[in-house]
């Protein structure tokens, strides 16, 4: 299986590799710049250069890099939405230094506009900057549908994908902990869920997972993502997820509330129960 976390971006990508082998990981997640900010660590072609060969050595699974927090493609202010293609622009090229893998982003908070403005508004986005030459697949996350997030059902992210020309750029991010609190049943009904999904949006579209439990009951909208199997999603059905003949071949992204020895250990676990 390919299993990993977030790490930190701020030493580079071989520091990047080699931490993600000592945590037992062969895939891992990280922001392509400062999550709440908006700055870039220049990129630095030599320790690019050692991360593909760490990569290829140890055969990592494809990374998932994941935008700032700050990133809303469908802001009503002028000049952040500017500053989301801006970003996005930015990311996607420097995506293409590490070929051929993941960059996932919260599709957007419409804040009071509407939903439908925002699919619309974002998908707007998406048809700026997506190039028929790059080989970044952007994955658009599932959300938990806290205030006014879009991206809050599978019919919602479906709604984006139809709008934008070159989707075969897009793929979807699965996040267990997000799905659960939009009220999709993926602790009795993980067949179920898989099901919709591929109905309404299409199973070939879903390239990675972020393996969270929940603090909260399902359908909470709260977004609160809790270590494996202590939250309300839980152990067995977490143990049906990472086997799942769906989803086992994907990157799973711990996003837990861990420090580093925490993630080497949910790593092990998750390991182990393969
Ligand atoms: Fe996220
Ligand atoms: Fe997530
Ligand atoms: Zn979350």
């Amino acid at each position: 299986m390919y299993i990993g976390c977030h790490l930190s971006a701020s030493k580079g990508y071989k520091a990047m590799g080699n931490q993600a082998i000592e945590l037992g990981a062969n895939t891992f997640a990280f922001f392509t710049r400062n999550p709440r900010g908006g700055s870039a660590k220049e990129i630095v072609e030599k320790d690019v250069l050692s991360f593909l060969d760490i990569a290829e050595k140890e055969q990592f699974g494809k990374l998932v890099a994941h935008a700032p927090y700050t990133m809303n493609a469908c802001a009503e202010k002028e000049n952040i939405r500017q500053f989301a293609i801006e970003m996005l622009e930015d990311d996607l090229k420097r995506m293409e230094y590490t070929p051929g893998n993941y960059y996932n982003f919260h599709p957007g908070s419409h804040v009071g506009q509407g939903a439908e403005k925002g699919i619309e508004m974002i998908a707007e986005v998406l048809n700026m900057v997506l190039k028929p030459e790059q080989s970044t697949i952007v994955l658009l996350e599932t959300m938990a549908g806290k205030g006014s997030e879009v991206g809050r059902n599978f019919e919602e992210l479906r709604e984006i994908i139809d709008r934008v020309e070159l989707n075969s750029k897009l793929g979807v991010c699965f996040d267990t902990c997000h799905v659960w609190d939009g009220g999709y049943d993926v602790v009795n009904n993980l067949d179920g869920v898989l099901d919709e999904f591929d109905r309404v949006i299409g199973l070939h579209r879903l390239k990675a997972i972020h393996l969270n439990d929940s603090m909260n009951d399902i359908g909470s909208h709260k977004d609160r993502h809790q270590k494996i199997g202590e939250g309300h999603i839980g152990e067995a059905a977490m143990k049906r997820i990472i086997a799942h003949p769906a989803l086992k071949d994907k990157p799973f992204i711990l996003e837990t509330p861990n420090d580093e020895a925490g993630y080497a250990r949910e790593i092990a676990m998750i390991k182990s129960w393969l």
